[in-house]
């Protein structure tokens, strides 16, 4: 099925990426193709080589690349000289996104948030949370977790864990305390138990925080899922101690873990939830930061930006949620097919000693190797499969297909994974026996 990208014949000239490309690029290093077109779960580049999609733009891509039916929708809204951007002026696609929105996520979930258009990537949605909970109680300080990821601007990157990130920061990343995330300290300590001690210990050194920021699955730290249970206790603690629970559900929300939320029908709700990577569902910068109402405390335009307004995003993302969210019937078959990935990983992971990760259509297998994990993912690639790897040795091989994807398509492309791991840890023993 897979066409092998072997470049044929003469390369074009690509000098141009290392004269004038900043040094700051990164997917394209490991990926080193051009690429020019894409449908579904696959990837094309300019020599003929095809590539199965399990990266999906780190789950942007969850519907797979242009989608038919958000594309057309698109398409018939620029045809039709429709508003391209409208800074946070009222707009007809606007006005569809929020009614949408409204009646197929929130009504249903019985969820009552404020919609804030932020900037229209994560991080500014992220900022704007964290601005938020600040006003909102007078205190300064944030809890963050351990590999936590929320993004790249100076207070969302304050609450990331990442030092090879934070290090690009150039002044002191202030004001936020990184606490121990769920089984941290292994599966026999409650970190829940831990940051409630803290807390309450006038004595900690710990100050009052004005937010509890967490992802109920760490995307770029290693697919760690966090219980429900302990999820649970830090909404619990977050209200007990007047701070508010932000969840980041930048990567694990819009469908990747099963529901529209990944904190559904866990018996407890945000104060405040982030929503960006796969909310225009085609791919165009598009963010979001809910609000419960009675936290909706700023004053107009407070919190600004130019690009809030990306027309062009609430039509595809309201074509999503018309196509993808009107019934039950998409988030029952991301969970079945969550099962059906979880139950592969286990039987690869069985094989060698290693260990399952992540929730739904999140998942992925901690090698316990960054250099493994390396190996197996370059070799993916060679073989025509896109997959990259997470946390903080990059020691996890990360599943983030498109939730699109059909159940044939998605065993070919862990046939190539299982496969590459087979290879990789025989090469590895031929290492070792020498
Ligand atoms: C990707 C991500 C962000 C940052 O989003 P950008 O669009 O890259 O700014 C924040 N939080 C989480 C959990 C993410 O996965």
């Amino acid at each position: 099925m897979i066409t092998r990208p072997k470049p044929s014949g003469r390369i074009p000239d690509r000098s141009i990426y290392e004269r004038r490309e900043s040094a700051v690029r990164s997917y394209a290093r490991s990926m080193p193709r051009q690429f020019g077109r894409a449908e579904g779960v696959w990837m094309h580049d300019d020599q003929g080589g095809r590539y199965l999609d399990f990266l999906s733009g780190c789950s942007t891509l969850n519907y797979g690349h242009n989608h038919p039916i958000l594309k057309q929708a698109l398409l018939d809204y620029i045809g039709g000289d429709g508003i391209a951007h409208g800074l946070d002026l009222h707009t007809n696609a606007k006005k569809d996104f929020l009614d949408a929105f409204e009646a197929l996520i929130l009504q249903p979930r019985a969820l009552d948030y404020r919609v804030m258009f932020t900037g229209p990537t994560g991080t500014n949605a992220v900022e704007a949370a964290i601005k938020l909970a600040r006003k909102v109680t007078g205190r300064e300080m944030v809890i963050a977790f351990t590999n936590g990821f929320h993004g790249m601007t100076l207070g969302a990157l304050a609450c990331t864990g990442n030092a090879a990130k934070r290090g690009g920061a150039g002044v002191p990343l202030s004001h936020v305390a990184h606490e121990p995330y769920d089984g941290y300290y292994g599966p026999d300590v409650d970190t829940a138990d831990l940051l409630e001690q803290r807390l309450s210990d006038p004595s900690s050194g710990l100050d009052a925080p004005a937010a509890i920021l967490v992802e109920t699955v760490q995307g770029e730290g290693g697919l760690n899922a966090a219980s429900p249970d302990w999820l649970r206790r830090i909404a619990d603690i977050a209200k007990a101690h007047g701070a508010l629970l932000i969840v980041d559900d930048i990567q694990a929300g819009c469908g990747r873990t099963g529901g529209f939320f990944s904190f559904e029908e866990m018996g407890f709700t945000p104060d405040i939830v982030t929503l960006a990577k796969s909310l225009s569902g085609l791919g165009l910068p598009f963010a979001l930061t809910l609000l419960r109402p009675e936290f909706d405390q700023w004053s107009p335009g407070e919190h600004n930006g130019t690009f809030r307004g990306n027309n062009h995003a609430f039509v595809t993302a309201t074509a999503a949620l018309r196509h993808f969210w009107s019934s039950e019937a998409f988030q029952r078959d991301v969970r079945r097919r969550g099962d059906m990935l979880e139950a592969r990983l286990a039987g690869i992971a069985a094989e060698y000693g290693f260990e399952v990760r992540g929730r739904g259509m999140m998942r992925g297998v901690n090698t316990g190797s960054g250099d493994l994990a390396g190996a197996v993912t370059t070799a993916c690639f060679d073989a025509g499969l896109i997959i990259e790897t997470s946390g903080a040795h990059d020691e996890v091989i990360k599943v983030l297909a498109p939730l699109t994807i059909d159940d044939a398509t998605l065993a070919v492309g862990l046939d190539i994974l299982e496969t590459k791991i087979r290879e990789a840890m025989a090469d590895d023993y031929a290492v070792a026996a020498e």
